[in-house]
């Protein structure tokens, strides 16, 4: 028990490097650790809500931290526990919400300086740190949005950490829409609304992050559209974060999207193999772990989607190397038992899906365009390029092709695959062209 308590202590330590203070006070301070199987943790926590949201937000993250100090994976069972007099008066000691704070709850481990710039992400980037060096002007609000782990929280905070560099005496202030949330409820519950109001109405640069989970609340949609005006009346700066774009925002008040879409909307986009190499490389080296080229571009062509699996993979491969002693270099074998915790694609299977998205990626076309009935001489060029490589590639029938592409007729393939087959025997620059897009379906 001393040893389950011990390393908790661990895994908390850690924890609270990784996430704001509050939430680690609000959700990981009240875990009590009371029992550790081979294969599995329970975790007492206080009530319903504390239980959804260690399920639902922080198990992965409590997951990678319990593998780096116990070295093995365990599953989190989440149990609430019995209410009684001790746990009461425990609640009675919580920390009020301070409104005067003028801690700006910036992270201070996301910049700019190590976040990496490739292809999918240089335009958000040169907007992010266009909207840190000259706020208010261009691109106000600024909407961010993608999937999860692909960087929105690591780009606000560089934002907010930029923008004190240069503006010290501005007032910043970065918040997850929960946080908001909670602060507001508990405003009202202590009669303090309008220290509430005073802490986000002061301020020149205010970033709500995961505006997705204040959906479907109407008195902090009200508030926080409140604030909103507020702030972009006086020409304050606001930065907002979602997993999908305002017009997807369904339980989100309309006139909230309608303010959202009134600035600039930029998707933060997965990927491509060089960045994910370059990302390998760069957490490669702050965690100090030794790893070949060879290794990171296997673990590029696997871990496709989340630059935070990308950053896992890296620092459970730091894990293993530690766990083996220093020196020992990670080798094929540990790489691939590593990566079985991970959602891995298989980079050697080629669908006609991969190849339609390879040309479409490589021209420039529009998604769908290839499989559209329209033929501008661009797409109709994507598209005979398509059926070759579908021929080639996947070995496909004349007929199947048609029907991958929309229902086109066999004949019509057929001419096509002829036609760049033509091309390829006597034009070396489609020849090159078929190669680099081949060469891009292979290293997706
Ligand atoms: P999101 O908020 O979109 O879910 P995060 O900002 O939390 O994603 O990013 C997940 C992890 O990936 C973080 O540790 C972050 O530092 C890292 N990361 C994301 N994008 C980059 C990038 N371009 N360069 C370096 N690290 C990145
Ligand atoms: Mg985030």
């Amino acid at each position: 028990m001393e040893n389950l308590l011990q390393a908790w202590q661990e895994v908390a330590t850690i924890l609270k490097e990784k996430i704001q203070p509050v939430t680690f006070n609000t959700w990981i301070k009240p875990i009590i650790p009371t029992d550790l199987s081979d294969t599995h943790i329970t975790l007492q926590v206080p009530n319903e809500y504390n239980k959804t949201m260690i399920c639902d937000r922080y198990n992965d993250l409590i997951k990678n931290s319990l593998f780096l100090v116990l070295g093995k994976d365990y599953e989190i069972e989440v149990v609430i526990v019995e209410e009684t007099e001790e746990i009461e008066v425990k609640e009675e000691k919580k920390e009020p919400v301070k409104f005067e704070e003028t801690n700006s709850m910036l992270l201070s481990q996301y910049t700019f300086d190590n976040y990496v710039i490739g292809n999918s992400n240089k335009f958000v980037h040169a907007i992010a740190l266009a909207v840190a060096e000259s706020p208010s002007t261009l691109y106000n609000p600024l909407y961010l949005h993608g999937g999860v782990g692909l960087g929105k929280t690591h780009l606000m905070n560089a934002i907010g950490n930029h923008f004190l560099k240069i503006y010290p005496d501005k007032k910043v202030m970065y918040v997850s829409s929960e946080q908001f949330t909670y602060e507001l409820v508990e405003a009202i519950k202590t009669q303090k609304n309008a220290d509430f109001r005073n802490k986000y109405r002061n301020i020149d640069l205010l970033m709500i992050d995961d505006i997705q989970f204040i959906g479907g609340k109407a008195s902090s949609e009200e508030e926080f559209f409140n604030t909103f005006n507020a702030l972009h009346q006086s020409n304050k700066q606001i930065v907002i974060s979602g997993d999908r774009p305002p017009k997807e925002l369904h339980t989100l008040e309309k006139r909230l999207r309608t303010r959202f879409e009134s600035g600039q909307i930029i998707e933060v986009a997965p990927p491509d193999f060089e960045m994910r190499a370059a990302i390998l490389k760069q957490k490669a080296e702050q965690f100090n772990l030794n790893i070949s080229y060879d290794i990171i571009d296997y673990i590029a062509a696997r871990i496709t989607s989340n630059i935070r699996e990308l950053e896992g993979a890296i620092k459970k491969l730091t894990a293993y190397s530690i766990l083996k002693g220093n020196n020992s270099s990670i080798d094929m074998e540990t790489v691939s038992e590593c990566l079985k915790d991970f959602n891995t694609i298989d980079p050697n299977l080629i669908t006609e899906e991969t190849i339609i998205r390879a040309v479409e990626k490589y021209f420039n076309l529009k998604e769908g365009s290839i499989i559209s009935s329209r033929k501008t001489k661009d797409i109709a060029f994507g598209r005979q390029i398509v059926m070759y490589l579908m021929r080639d590639l996947l070995d496909l029938s004349y007929t199947a092709i048609g029907q991958s592409l929309g229902g086109r007729d066999h004949t019509t393939v057929m001419h096509g695959v002829e036609k760049i087959d033509n091309f390829i025997s006597n034009d070396m620059t489609i020849k090159n062209v078929i190669e680099d897009i081949k060469k891009n379906i292979k290293n997706r």
